[in-house]
Order: structure tokens, then sequence, then C-alpha cells
């Protein structure tokens, strides 16, 4: 890639919202049921049929709206944007062109170093279209997810690299899965991705003619595509080509992109007011309401973990990286003072214990909380810790207890160490003799042999100190 050359990104990213119901009608909006089965006259488009809205969907946007920092509408209004393609039985979608319900927010994202604002230009509701299944016998069509509840969030064009737009992405998806109100599921479609991408040479201050790949469905080929078609953009450019606006395939077999289709303009779709559906009105007190609702958010989450609990930048990530891991974390830490060791439990084993991508953890917050004092207070060392942790999560129970019945406490006492090391070294004669020789590194022979005797409760660092001590007092 020239490094005289700058890339410019801007997405538009569809979401799909997790309510019950379409968002004019009341099918049902489940994933992978048979084709054409959720489908009704008015997500069919049949005439006569007529749209309301689903109100759970506008209070998403909303709340998505809020996550990104943006200015809520109080009044939005619902236009036609006219296309004729099978996927959509209307011949229209209805979306908000005119009026969208959010404008103006942002999404802040950690850079190499800095942190920078993405600009979100606008935020809208719209139905999503059918879906076309290409085969060799020919395309068929299955209209279940027609009438499906979407936001379309715009970005400014404020990204200057792949690593930029996959971060805003990350961080995008991280904030929608906080409000509850999509799973954001790139594989299954709920999280599509359009790039529209320019390149200019440094200096200059106009932006360039972009192209735009649509529906881009994971990450990695978000990269790949801003990669390729970069590279292709400038490659043109120097051959003294000119770009042309136009839509572009991302294949992901090749890596490369394809031209699709030249760009429409917003006045190919003819968009006027959707008559069918009156203004869509959100009072200043429902906002405030839905405010309420969200829960903190990652960030909030993050600094409060570095401020109130002394937690470091990667722990505190990955502690935030999603709202079940970062509630439960917070329930352990009300029930205990030593949170870097209840910190350091969870990122440490309990995560390497977890089999699906969606936190669960059966152990009672309590509990985790009194085995973070056991271990916070040298109660118990970490491998007993480790060990009661894996047992908890097989099967919870309180570890307090477990400690006492099973006699588990650390032995921290110095006088029983120092006898404990006395045996050991009576019976090690050689290693007794190999540190006398200078070979430093005997010491650990005894250290591991009270270990071992004590089935690992001996404080580690007050035998490793006891057995120095004993054995440079015979040389
Ligand atoms: P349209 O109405 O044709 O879809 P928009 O102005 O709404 O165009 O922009 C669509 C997306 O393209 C936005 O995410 C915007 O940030 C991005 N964009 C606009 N101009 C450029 C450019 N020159 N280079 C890269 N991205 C751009
Ligand atoms: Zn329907
Ligand atoms: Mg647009």
């Amino acid at each position: 890639m020239r490094n005289d050359y700058e890339i410019v990104i801007g997405l538009e990213i569809h979401v799909e919202l997790k309510t019950e119901s379409k968002i004019f009608c009341s099918c049902s909006t489940e994933f992978g049921a048979a084709p054409n089965t959720l489908c009704c006259p008015v997500c069919m488009g049949l005439p006569g049929a007529l749209p309301t809205l689903n109100e759970k969907a506008a209070e998403y946007a909303v709340k998505a709206g809020l996550a990104l920092n943006c200015d809520i509408s109080e009044r939005s209004a619902f236009d036609r944007k006219n296309y004729f393609y099978p996927d959509l039985p209307k011949a229209y979608q209805i979306t908000q062109f005119f009026e969208p319900i959010c404008r103006g927010g942002y999404v802040e994202i950690d850079t190499d170093n800095e942190k920078k604002r993405i600009g979100i230009t606008e935020i809208h509701l719209e139905e999503d279209a059918g879906k076309l299944c290409h085969s060799e016998k020919g395309t068929a069509i299955d209209f279940n997810r027609c009438g499906v509840p979407l936001i379309e969030i715009v970005t400014e064009p404020h990204m200057r690299s792949a690593d930029e737009a996959k971060a805003f992405l990350q961080k995008l998806r991280l904030l929608l899965l906080y409000t509850g109100i999509s799973d954001c599921k790139m594989n299954e479609g709920s999280l599509r991705c359009d790039v529209n991408l320019s390149v200019r040479r440094h200096g200059q201050t106009e932006y360039g003619t972009r192209t735009e790949m649509k529906n881009i469905n994971s990450f990695a080929f978000v990269k790949k595509a801003i990669e390729y078609e970069a590279q292709r953009q400038i490659d043109a450019l120097e051959r003294g080509e000119r770009i042309v606006q136009e839509t572009r395939r991302f294949d992901s077999q090749s890596g490369k992109t394809y031209s699709m289709r030249s760009k429409e303009d917003s006045c190919d779709y003819r968009y006027f007011p959707e008559p069918d559906l009156p203004a869509l009105i959100v009072t200043k007190g429902k906002i405030e309401k839905l405010r309420r609702e969200l829960p903190r958010l990652p960030d909030t989450r993050k600094a409060d973990y570095k401020k109130y609990y002394s937690l470091g930048e990667y722990e505190s990530d990955v502690l935030t990286s999603g709202i079940a891991l970062a509630d439960y974390f917070e329930e352990c830490a009300k029930e205990t003072e030593h949170r870097r060791t209840l910190a350091n439990l969870i990122l440490g084993e309990l995560l390497s214990l977890q089999t699906s991508e969606d936190f669960k953890c059966n152990i009672a917050p309590k509990n985790l909380a009194k085995l973070s004092d056991l271990l916070g207070s040298a109660r118990i060392n970490s491998s007993t810790a480790k060990r009661l942790l894996r047992e908890m999560y097989a099967s919870d129970f309180d570890p307090e207890e477990a400690v006492i019945e099973r006699s588990l406490l650390q032995i921290n006492d110095k006088e029983t160490l120092t006898k404990l090391v006395r045996q050991a070294i009576k019976e090690n004669p050689k290693a007794a003799e190999d540190y006398r020789r200078g070979k430093l590194s005997a010491a650990k022979t005894i250290v591991g042999r009270v270990i071992k005797q004590t089935e690992g409760r001996a404080n580690p660092t007050l035998t490793n100190e006891i057995t120095e001590m004993e054995l440079r007092s015979k040389l």
C-alpha cells in the first residue's frame, strides 16, 4: 500500500432489531423458519393492506441513537423508496429518508495512539427485504425476512484504514449488544455492512470519488475488501484513470471486488412520503424513559473499574467485552474488597472454562466473592483457589466451608513452616550438600518437598524465604 495516499471510509450498517414481530404487521421475525411461512398481506404488499408501526421497533431505534450519542428527533416520518426487484414484493421499501429518527452522534474508538471519534450522520428505521436463494435450478425467493425491522446507521467518512473500520464495527456491535436491541450476528445477517471507500493524495482537501461495497458479512472480509479496493483505486489513479462511482461486489473467495452496477442517485428511487403511515412522534418524556432503561455502557464501566477498583486497561477491556460478563463481575465485586484478585480469577480461570460465546456462570456471586477473599487475604494459595473455582464451576458450593472441612487453609505460620523445611533438609542431605557447593537451585528441591508434603498448602513465598535462610545458615 503506497503511503502517499490516504484511504477514506464511511460505513452504512444495517442492524436487524430483535422485536418479536415485524415492523408493520404482526408476523413473527423468527430466524430460520421454513421459507414463506411468516408472511401476511401487509408484508407481501397485497392491494389494500395497510401498515401499522410496531412501537417496539421505534423504541429500539431510539435506544440505539442514545447509545451512539445522537440527537433523537421528537418527530420523524416514513418515506417510500421505489425500486423494482424480486426481493421486494411491494416494489417499494418503507424507510426514513427526509426525516430520520436520529441524527448527529459519534462512537469513540481506540486507535494506535489515541482515542478517535467517528461521526454518526443519522440512524433511520426501515423494513428488510426478502431473500433470494440462487441455485442451479434457478432463483427462489423467501419472503420471511420482508418487513423485519432494521435500523440503518450511516457514518461520516471519518475512518482512515481497515483497522479503524474494524475497530469501529466492533465497538458499534458491543454498544448495540449492551442495549439489547439486536443480536448483531454478522453470519446470520442481523448485522450487515456496506463499505464506501475513496482514496486521495495526502494533503488533498477534497474527497476522491468513492465506490460502495455492499453487504459484507464478517469483520475479516471488511478488512480484506478495504485493502483490496484501496489498492485497486490507487493503481487506477496511478495509471491516469478516473474512479467511477459505482457499487461493487466483494467476492470472499477471490478477495477481490467486481463492478456490479453504476451507483444509483437518490433521485433514481423517487422517494416520497409514505401516505399510509402518520409521523412518528417520540415525546421528550418517552426519550428520557428509554434513556433510563439503558444499561451503563462499556466505556463508563471501564472508567469505573480503573478508578475505583484499580484495574488496568487490559483487565477492564476484557471484563466489559460483554454485558453479561460485566454485570457478573460487578455483582461479585459488590461483595469483596479483593477486586483485583477477583478480576484475576475471572480472567485467568473462569473465562478459560467458558464454552459458548455468551458468558454463563452458575457460581453465585457471593461464593466467587468469598473465594476472592480467601485468596486475597492469603488464607488459601492460588493453586487451591483455581482448583476450587473449577469445582465450583461444575457444581457451586460455599468455598469458606469447603476450605475448613477439607483443611485447605494455606500454612502461613513461620514456626510450622520452619519445622517442615528443617525436616525436608534432613531427609535430603544431597540437596543441602549441592547447595553448599554453590548449586543454589538445589533450594528448589527442598521447597518442592515442603509444598508436596503439605499438599500445596504451604505458603510458597514464605517457604522459599525460610528455605534460603536455613540452607545459608549451614554454609
Ligand atoms: P448516498 O446518499 O449516495 O448513499 P451518502 O452521502 O449518504 O451517499 O453517503 C453514504 C456513505 O458514504 C456515508 O457513510 C458516507 O460517509 C460515505 N461517503 C461519502 N462520501 C465519501 C467519500 N468520498 N469517500 C468515502 N466515503 C464516502
Ligand atoms: Zn406480515
Ligand atoms: Mg445514503
